[in-house]
């Protein structure tokens, strides 16, 4: 290991390579203490060296020299991947790639930035030419490397999906093959890149699309009663053109955790929306028609109501009332068996952000509930399926079935198995036939 940091030291530079024990601490950890089941197993790995590669050859170089060195390779952005993503299992190198912050060129609907590129500093370039990102995460501050391979979607789902839903036109993935190189993959391509942890490649620069920049207002409102801000929530989603930017509902217990804000009522249910100026009265419209009030339409407001959509609930509420695991939902199920899925989880709280799919617009959302131990938790996820909710598990660090594309990727692109270890399980052979 000392001899990878001294070679990665002459290939980099001394400050762009850290075996400090602080630099290293930070490098292996991200936000999986989210999750009580998985902060029961930290710490989980810890980084021996960490190297800060300033652009697409340095990082080429750094992966190379671990491959040659037979060391683990964990690819990081700015760790706040939820469920362990970015831990480096088996130790070895991280590869932190904030260094590497360049946007390389902007074009008409599309921009190429270096993986280690906030959103933030993309959403500035892309409206600097008319347009904007078509979707981006609630931490803002992460990396456009760190979202493709250990995100999903965010402000600008509802309109564009998931971020495998096309979002990604072409990435530059480092291989972990020794060669030192940059492969160039374009559409499909790409899919089994994305939301792989670094497994299959490490992205080195990604083109993600962009869409005519908007004008878009925040809308506040508030309701009696749940099913009607749901009512409301879908109405939006279904009827604005164009569509709604981000769409929340929060019932009360959610909402008493949220910031004071005139716009936020406590003990009534939250809806909030980034809407485009030029449909505001058709939004208002709405709202009342399904029996609310609007609170409030703030221009500038936008930027808070992403700070409050997806796991910033999350993060909210656990912060006052610790004790509660969130599990990750979706499927119109979720809202049309509502009754069903309370009586699953008495007592559990709701928060709901739109999200569109090949059906049209829905709701996903976080169900927080009191923990009471893993086997509970994991009974809770079975019960919800089984009344046709969708479920992804946010209490793994292990990647999920389906994963033949990225065992395929990851059989080309790192076929000795350094790359994140620990998080691609190895395929269950096929049985026998007769
Ligand atoms: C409060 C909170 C709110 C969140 N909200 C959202 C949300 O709205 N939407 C959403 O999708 N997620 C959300 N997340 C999860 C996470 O913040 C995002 O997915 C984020 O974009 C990850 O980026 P990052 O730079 O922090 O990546 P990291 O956490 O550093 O890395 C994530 C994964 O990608 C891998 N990786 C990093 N860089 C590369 C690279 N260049 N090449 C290959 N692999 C790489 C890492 O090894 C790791 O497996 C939230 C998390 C928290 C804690």
């Amino acid at each position: 290991m000392d001899d990878l940091a001294q070679r990665l030291r002459t290939a980099l530079g001394d400050d762009a390579v850290s075996v400090d024990p602080g630099v290293r601490r930070t490098a292996s950890t991200d936000w999986a203490h989210m999750s009580p089941v998985l902060t029961a197993r930290l710490p989980a790995g810890l980084a021996d060296v960490v190297a800060f590669p300033a652009d697409p050859g340095q990082l080429a170089r750094a992966v190379a020299l671990a491959h040659d060195a037979g060391v683990p390779v964990t690819p990081r952005g700015k760790g706040t991947g939820n469920y362990g993503q970015a831990i480096p299992l088996r130790d070895g190198l991280v590869v932190d790639l904030t260094r590497a912050r360049r946007v390389l060129d902007v074009g008409a609907g599309w921009v190429t930035a270096e993986a280690g590129t906030p959103f933030v500093t993309l959403e500035a370039a892309a409206r600097a030419t008319g347009q904007e990102l078509a979707m981006f995460p609630s931490t803002v501050g992460s990396t456009l490397g760190g979202f493709l391979a250990g995100g999903a979607g965010g402000t600008g789902s509802i309109e564009n999906g998931w971020l495998w839903s096309g979002f990604v036109t072409a990435l530059d993935v480092v291989p972990c093959t020794g060669a030192e190189e940059l492969v160039h993959l374009a559409g499909p391509d790409t899919g089994p890149l994305l939301h792989a942890y670094g497994t299959s490649g490490v992205i080195a620069t990604a083109t993600v699309r962009l869409r005519p920049r908007r004008d878009w207002t925040a809308l506040f409102a508030s309701f009696d009663r749940w099913t009607d801000a749901v009512a409301a929530g879908l109405a939006l989603m279904a009827s604005l053109a164009p569509v709604p930017r981000l769409v929340s509902v929060d019932e009360p217990g959610i909402v008493a955790a949220l910031p004071a804000d005139p716009g936020i009522p406590r003990g009534r249910t939250s809806l909030r929306a980034i809407v485009d100026t030029g449909v505001l009265t058709a939004a208002r419209q709405a709202v009342t028609a399904a029996g609310g009030v609007v609170e409030e339409v703030r221009a500038g407001g936008a930027g808070l109501l992403t700070s409050l959509s997806f796991n910033h609930a999350t993060h909210r509420v656990q912060k006052t009332r610790p004790g509660l695991a969130h599990l990750q939902v979706g499927a119109p199920a979720l809202v049309e068996r509502a009754d069903e899925v309370r009586a699953l989880l008495p007592g559990a709280l709701l928060h709901l952000d739109g999200l569109g799919g090949p059906d049209g617009p829905e709701f996903v959302g976080l169900l927080l509930t009191r923990y009471t131990g893993e086997e509970a938790l994991r009974g809770a996820m079975d019960a919800l399926r089984g009344i046709g909710v969708h479920v992804s598990d946010p209490h793994t660090w292990e990647l999920a079935e389906p994963l033949d594309d990225v065992r395929r990727a990851a059989a080309r692109y790192d076929p000795a198995g350094l790359l994140n270890p620990g998080k691609l399980p190895a395929a269950v052979p096929a049985r026998p036939v007769g």
